[in-house]
């Protein structure tokens, strides 16, 4: 006779419970050797070879990516069931380390998707855990879902470390723009009417998106610096170039306003005589937090200990590549609290906190979670129909970002 839901959430919680001090040496590890965007060797290296050492079959380098991969085990019992994946992130910041907190988010999913191999044999259905890199910068989840990593994925979960208990918080849409002006080189006193200024096109690009603004939605954010503003003080710049993000509540507002802002380019490269090269680089879409998922994932983290508040509606939000896979199929991105409210990501306390005793303790909840949220799923498939059902009813698979292709086919 199978084993009941709740006592193969016991055994996985009695699993989690042994391997804490193994979770916690990772997590550490990874922390103390943070590595950026795509160069998250060590890392990925850790927590694949953990995830082989006890019975994955793991694929390095997936979707073209390096630093990406995917770890398979399936189920013991005979047919056929729904996949289940775990996503791992592990990149870190430029001089912060790792103040997102993502060896959290990297240890809590290998160790969620180790405690459902304890108990593989009773369980019908796939467990994938994806290492998916550079989600600061870079969008590794983006890139995986346009080529195709999530294609036969059932429901998708991570966890990220934050202030608060949250399981249904979104995030908003962003897209990375660039523009490179070209002008024409001259003597910047003695011939400048022979010249063409690609920085005045750039600083013109900057005013008119400021003009902008002002006809703008409140949700709407646009920033932008300049990469390169010409190379001395007397030679009118041939070349500048600037790089923004434009960011709004959803994808298809997020498209309207970089279409508005390219137009600002053009303006600005048109009053200057320069040409202007826009590419748009990536999307990372808005998040959409499955509900019958977040609700499973609420139960469970609340069992373990935490305290479920639900997102403020005014709070300000950043983006997630998370936001294109929840697209593509039923996905959660809850947080769980290391820190005190007030106290953001990206900071100093925030990578103190992301291995201490505070950051430990939820690196497993999040597991426990996380593995919990699993066998609901997956001893209960119909749970997974209805998330299915209910992410149809929030998606639009015709969106426009969904036609785009920002990453060729390779
Ligand atoms: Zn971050
Ligand atoms: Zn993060």
């Amino acid at each position: 006779m199978p084993s009941s839901t709740r006592q193969l959430k016991d055994r996985v919680l009695e699993y989690l419970d042994e391997m804490t001090p193994q979770l916690i040496q990772i997590s550490q590890t990874i922390h103390a050797n943070p590595e950026l965007a795509f160069e998250e060797y060590k890392s990925m290296a850790l927590l694949a070879d953990t995830a082989e050492a006890h019975g994955f079959s793991v694929t390095r380098g997936v979707a073209g990516l390096e630093t990406a991969f995917e770890a398979v085990s399936v189920g013991a019992p005979p047919g056929n069931g729904p996949t289940v994946a775990f996503l791992a992130e592990y990149d870190a910041l430029p001089d912060l380390g790792h103040a997102c907190g993502h060896n959290i988010i990297g240890t809590a999913a290998t160790g969620a998707a180790l405690a459902m191999l304890a108990i593989r044999n009773e369980i019908r259905g796939t467990v994938k855990l994806i290492g998916t890199p550079a989600e600061e910068k870079g969008g590794g989840k983006a890139i995986m879902v346009e080529r195709g990593v999530f294609d036969n994925v059932d429901a998708a979960m991570m966890i990220h470390p934050g202030s608060k208990a949250m399981v249904a918080r979104g995030s908003i849409a962003s897209n990375s723009l660039s523009f490179e002006f070209f002008g024409k080189a001259a003597h910047a006193a003695a011939a400048p009417d022979k010249g063409i200024n690609a920085l005045d096109a750039c600083i013109q690009t900057f005013v008119n998106i400021n003009a902008l603004r002002q006809h703008l939605t409140p949700d709407v954010r646009i920033h932008g610096i300049i990469t390169h503003g010409g190379d001395a003080v007397n030679v009118v710049p041939k070349y500048a170039r600037a790089d923004f993000s434009v960011r709004a509540a959803t994808s298809d507002e997020s498209l309207d306003v970089v279409e508005k802002v390219i137009r600002c380019a053009e303006a600005g490269a048109l009053a200057a005589g320069a040409t202007v090269k826009a590419t748009h680089q990536r999307h990372y879409a808005h998040r959409v937090p499955n509900p019958i998922l977040a609700q499973l994932f609420a139960a469970n983290v609340t069992e373990v200990g935490e305290t479920v508040v639900q997102p403020d509606p005014n709070e300000r939000k950043g983006s997630s590549d998370m936001g294109n896979v929840s697209h593509l199929i039923p996905a959660i991105h809850p947080y769980i609290p290391i820190v005190d409210p007030g106290i953001g990501s990206h900071t100093p306390e925030f990578a103190e906190a992301a291995v201490g005793e505070r950051g430990d303790r939820a690196l497993i909840r999040a597991a426990k979670a996380l593995a919990m949220t699993a066998v609901d799923l997956l001893t209960q498939p119909e749970l997974i129909e209805q998330a299915k059902a209910e992410h149809a009813k929030m998606v639009n698979p015709n969106a426009r970002w969904r036609q785009m292709r920002f990453f060729g086919e390779d």
